[in-house]
C-alpha cells in the first residue's frame, strides 16, 4: 500500500521498505522483499540506467559447463585473489551459492550465451582457475558482452510484474533515523525540485560505487558514492576504504572500459616493443592474472619507459580473435573500439592503461545485508546494504573480474530476505520530529548559496589530485598532500555559489551534492590508505611494498565522530591460510 500525505513542497511516501539504488543489488533485493512485503525502489538515474547495465564481461558461478569446476576452487581463488583480505565465511557463502544464483537468473528469462550442448556458455577471466592455481578455467557465465545489460532487463520486467514500487529519478539525501533505528530516507525529485520523506521499517542502501572521484574512470557518471556519504552521516563506518580497483584496459585518455572478457577470449597485452610482457609478471596466468597484479605491472612498462612509443599507454591485441569471433563475442567492445579508438580491433590494438574501476570497501554488513556501526558486529536496525557500496568483505584488497553481478544477486537477494523477515517483525518507528523542517532548511540553503568557488573547479582538483597520488602507487608522502587537498577542498566547498538557482531539473545543484558526497568518501580512502603501512591487493605503498600479515591482516573502519576515527578489526580466515600469492 502506498500512504502519501503532506504538502506538495515535502511529500511523505509509506512503504514497507525502501530501497535506495536499481542496479542489480537493489533490484534483486526489490524482488525478493515484494514476496511479502510492500517495496519501492527509489534511483537518481532512471532504474534500467544503474552502471550494472554497463557490465559486459560476465558473471562467475563454478557450473562446470566447459570443464571441471568447484565451488572451493571458487572459493579458494576468491580469497587469493583477495590477497587473503576477504572474510572467508562470506567468500563462502558466495562460491557455495552462485550456481543456483545463475539458474534463478536463467530461469527468470536472462537470455545467457549457449554453447553447443545447450548449456550457458563460459569463458575464463582473470584470477579463476582451476585445481587450486593450476590453470585459468571457464567459470564467467556471459551474454556475449551485454551480460549486465540483460541482467538489469529481466529483473526489471520481474519487479514490474511483482508490483515493486519504483520512484525514478529522486536523488536520496539522508538516512532516517529515529531511535537508533533506521526509518526512511530524505530526497528530492529531480524533476520538480520538491524535497519527499520516504517513511518505512527497514532501507536498504545498494547505490554503487564511487569511481568519479578520480579523473579517469570507467564508472558511469552516477557513479559518486553517495551512499557512502548517507552512511558515515548516520553514524555507520566505513570498511577498507583504501582499496580501490583499478582496472588494466580503459580505453587510453577516456578511461571507457574494454573487459576482460577479451582477454579471456585470447587478447594480449603489449609493451612498446610488441612483447607480451605479463609473462615476466605472472607466469602462469599472464594475461589473465588479477587485475591489481596487471595494472600494475602495465604501469611499471610505462614507467620504465617501454610504453607504446616511449608514451603512457600500452596495447591491447585482439588482432588473433578475427573480425567473425569479435563480432560474436564481442560486439560492444567492437563498436566502442571503432567509435573512440576509431580502429577496427581485428586489424589493430586498441591503446589501453588502468582506469578507476570498483571500491572493495564500502558500508560494512554481515552474510545478510544487516549493516554493522563498530568492530563487536553491533548492528543498525533497519539498514541493510548490498551491492558496489556494501562491504560484506567478500572481495577484501581485490576483487576478481565477474565476482562483483555474482556477489550482486547472492547478496542482495539475501539481503532482500532479511529486510523482510525483519519488517513482518517490526512495527513502524516514528519519523524523527524535525526531519520535515531539517530537510527543507538545508535544501533551500544549498539552492541560495551565494559564495565564490564552482562546482567544477572544486571537483577537478578532486579528481587530478586522487588520481595522481590515491591510485595504483602510492606512498605516505603523496597520501598526506591527498588528505590535506581533500580537506581545503572541503573548506572551499563551505563556499560554494550555484548559478542556477531554480528547482526544475538543476543539475547543477544534482552535481554539487554529488560533490559533497564525493569529498566525504575521497576523505576516508585517503585516510584509510595512509594509515595502513604495507602493500595488499590493490593497495600498493611504494614506502611499504611487502604485505605485512602480522601488523595488518585486519579490517579498516572510519567513522565520523568529532573528526574521523580508525578502528579496526580481524579477517574471518577458516579454510586457506594466507600465503604468498603468485600466479
Ligand atoms: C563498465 C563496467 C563494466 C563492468 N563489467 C563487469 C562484469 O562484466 N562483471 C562483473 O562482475 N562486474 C562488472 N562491473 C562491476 C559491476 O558492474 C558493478 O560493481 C555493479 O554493477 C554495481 O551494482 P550495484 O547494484 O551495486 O549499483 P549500480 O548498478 O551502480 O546502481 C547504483 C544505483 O544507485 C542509485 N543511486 C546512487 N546514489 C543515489 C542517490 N543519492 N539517490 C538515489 N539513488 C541513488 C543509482 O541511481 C543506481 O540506480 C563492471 C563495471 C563497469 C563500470
Amino acid at each position: 500500500m502506498v500512504f502519501v500525505h503532506g504538502d506538495a513542497r515535502n511529500m511523505i511516501h509509506q512503504h514497507d521498505a525502501i530501497v535506495v539504488g536499481a542496479g542489480i543489488a537493489g533490484l534483486t533485493a526489490a524482488l525478493k522483499t515484494a514476496e511479502t512485503c510492500d517495496v519501492a525502489v527509489v534511483s537518481k538515474v532512471h532504474a534500467t540506467r544503474s552502471h550494472s547495465g554497463a557490465a559486459q564481461g560476465g558473471i562467475a558461478a563454478s557450473l562446470g559447463n566447459e570443464e571441471d569446476d568447484s565451488w572451493e576452487w571458487h572459493m579458494f581463488d576468491t580469497v587469493k585473489g583477495s590477497d587473503y583480505l576477504a572474510d572467508q565465511d562470506v567468500v563462502e557463502i558466495l562460491a557455495r551459492e552462485a550456481p543456483r544464483a545463475i539458474y534463478v537468473l536463467e530461469y527468470m528469462g536472462v537470455p545467457f550465451s549457449r554453447n553447443k550442448e545447450g548449456k550457458i556458455a563460459q569463458r575464463p577471466f582473470g584470477g579463476h582457475t582451476i585445481n587450486f592455481g593450476e590453470a585459468p578455467v571457464k567459470r564467467a557465465c556471459y551474454a556475449s558482452d551485454r551480460t549486465g545489460r540483460v541482467i538489469m532487463d529481466t529483473l526489471y520486467d520481474q519487479c514490474s510484474v511483482q508490483g515493486v514500487n519504483i520512484y525514478n529519478e529522486v536523488f536520496v539525501i539522508s538516512l532516517l533515523i529515529s531511535d537508533s533505528r533506521c526509518c526512511g530516507v530524505t530526497g528530492y525529485d529531480l524533476a520538480t525540485g520538491e524535497t519527499e520523506i520516504f517513511h518505512a521499517k527497514a532501507v536498504m542502501l545498494a547505490t554503487g560505487g564511487c569511481g568519479r572521484i578520480f579523473r579517469t574512470t570507467s564508472n558511469g557518471y552516477a557513479s559518486t558514492g553517495d551512499g557512502f556519504a548517507l552512511a558515515i552521516d548516520a553514524g555507520v563506518p566505513l570498511e577498507d576504504m583504501e582499496f580501490i580497483q583499478f582496472h588494466p584496459t580503459g580505453i587510453h585518455g577516456l578511461g571507457v572500459l574494454i573487459s576482460e572478457a577479451t582477454r579471456g577470449e585470447g587478447g594480449v597485452l603489449r609493451n612498446g616493443s610488441g612483447e607480451r610482457f605479463m609473462e615476466r609478471y605472472a607466469p602462469t596466468l599472464k594475461d589473465l592474472a588479477p587485475r591489481d597484479i596487471v595494472s600494475r605491472a602495465i604501469l611499471t612498462e610505462i614507467q620504465e619507459g617501454r610504453g607504446v612509443g616511449g608514451s603512457d599507454y600500452i596495447h591491447l591485441d585482439l588482432t588473433a580473435l578475427g573480425r567473425q569471433r569479435l563480432e560474436q563475442k564481442l560486439p560492444e567492445v567492437t563498436s566502442f573500439v571503432t567509435t573512440y579508438v576509431g580502429v577496427d580491433p581485428s586489424e589493430s590494438p586498441i591503446p589501453v592503461a588502468p582506469t578507476c574501476h570498483y571500491i572493495m570497501g564500502g558500508i560494512p554488513t554481515d552474510g545478510d545485508g544487516q549493516v554493522l556501526t563498530d568492530e563487536k558486529a553491533t548492528p543498525m536496525l533497519g539498514l541493510y546494504a548490498a551491492g558496489e557500496c556494501a562491504c560484506v568483505s567478500v572481495h577484501g584488497a581485490n576483487r576478481l573480474g565477474c565476482n562483483s553481478l555474482i556477489d550482486l544477486v547472492v547478496f542482495g537477494g539475501r539481503a532482500g530476505i532479511a529486510m523482510a523477515k525483519y519488517v513482518k517483525e517490526t512495527t513502524l518507528p516514528q519519523l524523527p520530529q524535525d526531519a520535515e523542517a531539517t530537510l527543507s532548511r538545508g535544501f533551500d540553503c544549498l539552492l541560495e548559496s551565494n559564495g565564490k568557488e564552482r562546482v567544477s573547479g572544486i571537483r577537478g582538483k578532486m579528481q587530478r589530485v586522487m588520481m595522481e597520488k590515491c591510485s595504483v602507487f602510492r606512498d605516505r608522502k603523496g597520501l598526506k598532500h591527498v588528505l590535506d587537498e581533500i580537506r581545503n577542498l572541503k573548506r572551499a566547498y563551505g563556499n560554494l555559489s550555484l548559478t542556477h538557482k531554480e528547482r526544475t531539473f538543476n543539475y547543477e545543484l544534482e552535481e554539487a551534492l554529488e560533490l559533497e558526497n564525493m569529498l566525504k568518501t575521497a576523505e576516508v580512502m585517503a585516510l584509510s590508505a595512509l594509515k595502513r603501512e604495507e602493500s595488499r591487493g590493490a593497495h600498493h605503498r611504494s614506502d611499504f611494498p611487502e604485505r605485512n600479515d602480522e601488523s595488518w591482516l585486519k579490517h579498516t573502519l572510519v567513522s565520523q565522530t568529532k573528526g574521523l576515527q580508525l578502528r579496526y578489526k580481524p579477517v574471518t580466515v577458516t579454510r586457506f591460510q594466507p600465503k604468498e600469492r603468485r600466479y
